[in-house]
């Protein structure tokens, strides 16, 4: 069993182990409206929900899906910016006993196809704007409702209830056909009944989430994520910061929703704790600013990027940040740069974190208020154990060596959905092999040195080199493409092309920018194309992608 030198600087305030509940993840809400029924639990460009109508909305929605003939264990994809309509569906998908599959809005229609027709789910939530994408694609996967909203059907119900949806943007009407399957949200949910629905699940074996990761290997993958994971890993997080105070905090909610870091250490902290979630649909610098001044956030959890972002922008000495108390910044290194000005700029703490979706996601974190280490991720959470790994033999390694990464705790994913050869894999005897380079100083601190797997992390999104290079071969002039993430100021790294060209074929830069432009979302575009007459490879004929980055590193 590894050592655990990290229990010796373990904050007194924090159990290294707590009896963490079984029951259904929604049930975070059900005790947060019991509690704080007339707190705002939402608050969307200024219109404010309070626990009590977040919850009547959540049992409607369950009622509405179980309508649809959705059953424990059934899928229900949500593809939503940060809104109030995401938070109700969530919450009603997982008190009907079904599972979450969170899907992200800047997806093009194959990114999106594969990921409903991998996870078989029967019923979408989405926006009007967005309903185009997904109506090319409804006969090529298991989708048998669409159920529509719009950016204007704010609740509390049945106050504005405005259907047919009529969106006008940009002089556009963007009226949507409410043919055969595709429904309105708001007319379900006003002829949905508000009784309560509460399904029992098996807490430790019923999925909560199906959460796409490329993980280690590349290909698009669903983690399954059970009510247990969720619940422990909402609850470690909630530990780490135990300054919260419950009832009273406000979280500024700018990451994604339908990332796992943004629904753990967000959305699930917030409804734990009975904060407010101030919605951010767009992460857009001046209407941060503008928030963090007048709704006074006291809690910021974001990516490198984002501070980043704040801090180069020459407005902000116009605005008082100094509402802010608590970031946890994760999914990529921070920067000790930025840490330094942001807190300086803040007067609140700003501390790195680190996880992965197959974790739910976060397994180590610098502690809030006392012992951190800059350029360090910290200790391991409550009940997670970290080891450093040889990645040829598995053996464990001693402090200061570098290896590879491997977590066990109770927050570890159940396995890839329908993929148990990828599952094997990465799950060794309970231990979860991150692909992350790592090593462990004396007192347990943790460092990430590189990554194993090859994902680019552009503007904190991961990036998989495979996707990109698969969307590039489909090019009538490409012989061979291989991409890599090369640094980049603002978005940590950005997406570079190597492509070698078929004989005779001539193509700009600009047209493959735009043909990736249409069938990947934009974080993934390559904006820097080199041509080639070769690559480097194995024997094998294996693009060595390593040899690439040593050459572009010279
Ligand atoms: P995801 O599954 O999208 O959450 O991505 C997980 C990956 O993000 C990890 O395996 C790491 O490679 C990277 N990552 C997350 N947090 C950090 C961090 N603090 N420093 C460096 N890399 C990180």
């Amino acid at each position: 069993m590894a050592a655990k030198p990290w229990l010796s600087v373990y904050p007194k305030e924090v159990p290294p182990t707590y009896p963490y509940p079984k029951t259904n993840l929604a049930d975070f809400l059900i005790q947060s409206a019991a509690n704080y029924p007339n707190h705002t639990a939402l608050n969307f460009m200024g219109k404010e929900m309070k626990y009590s109508e977040l919850l009547e909305g959540a049992y409607r929605f369950a009622h509405v899906i179980r309508k649809l003939g959705i059953r424990r264990g059934d899928r229900v994809a949500i593809m939503l910016p940060n809104c109030p309509q995401l938070v109700i569906a969530y919450y009603g998908t997982l008190l009907s006993g079904a599972v979450v599959v969170m899907t992200n809005p800047l997806y093009m229609p194959r990114e999106l196809q594969h990921q409903l027709q991998d996870s078989g789910a029967t019923v979408i939530l989405t926006l009007d704007l967005l309903h185009k994408k997904v109506k090319d694609i409804v006969p090529s996967t298991p989708l048998r409702h669409v159920i529509i909203t719009s950016v204007k059907d704010y609740l509390p119900f049945p106050k504005n209830l405005m259907y047919p949806l009529k969106v006008k943007k940009d002089g556009m009407s963007l009226e949507v056909d409410y043919q055969e399957g595709v429904i309105s949200f708001l007319k379900l949910m006003h002829d949905s009944s508000s009784s309560p629905v509460h399904i029992d699940v098996d807490a430790e074996n019923d999925l909560a989430l199906l959460q796409y990761t490329g993980g280690t290997t590349g290909v698009s993958k669903g983690v399954m994520l059970t009510h247990h994971n969720v619940i422990v890993n909402t609850i470690q997080t909630s530990l780490w910061a135990y300054k919260s105070l419950p009832g009273k905090e406000r979280y500024l909610a700018a990451l994604p929703f339908f990332h796992v870091f943004g629904l753990t250490v967000l959305m699930n902290q917030a409804i734990l704790l009975g904060g407010c979630l101030i919605l951010v649909p767009r992460f857009d610098i001046n209407q941060i600013l503008t928030i963090i001044q007048k709704l006074k956030p006291t809690i910021f959890p974001g990516a490198p990027t984002m501070y980043i972002a704040l801090l180069n922008n020459s407005n902000i000495q116009n605005y008082d940040l100094s509402s802010i108390k608590m970031c946890i910044s994760g999914a990529a290194p921070l920067p000790h740069e930025i840490q330094q000005r942001f807190e300086e700029m803040s007067g609140g703490r700003l501390i790195e974190g680190y996880g992965l979706t197959e974790a739910s996601p976060v397994t180590h974190a610098n502690n809030v208020w006392e012992k951190r280490k800059s350029g360090s991720i910290g200790i391991p959470f409550p009940d997670t154990v970290a080891k450093i790994v040889d990645p040829a033999t598995g053996e464990e390694l001693s402090v200061g060596e570098i290896g590879e990464l491997a977590i066990k705790g109770p927050q570890v994913m159940k396995g890839y959905w329908n993929a148990p050869e990828d599952t094997a894999k990465v799950l060794r005897d309970g231990w979860l092999l991150t692909g992350d380079m790592a090593r462990m100083d004396k007192e347990g601190f943790f460092f990430i040195m590189d990554r194993m797997k090859d994902i680019i992390i552009a503007s904190g999104y991961n990036v998989y080199p495979r996707e990109i290079e698969e969307v590039l071969f489909e090019h009538p002039a490409i012989e061979e493409a291989a991409v890599m993430g090369v640094p980049d100021n603002y978005r940590g790294e950005t997406v570079k092309a190597f492509v070698v060209l078929k004989e005779g074929a001539n193509v700009a830069e600009s047209e493959l920018e735009e043909f990736c432009r249409q069938r990947l979302a934009a974080y993934k575009v390559p904006h820097q194309y080199e041509f080639r007459t070769s690559l480097p490879k194995t024997l094998a004929g294996k693009v060595l992608r390593r040899k690439l980055i040593e050459e572009e590193k010279k």
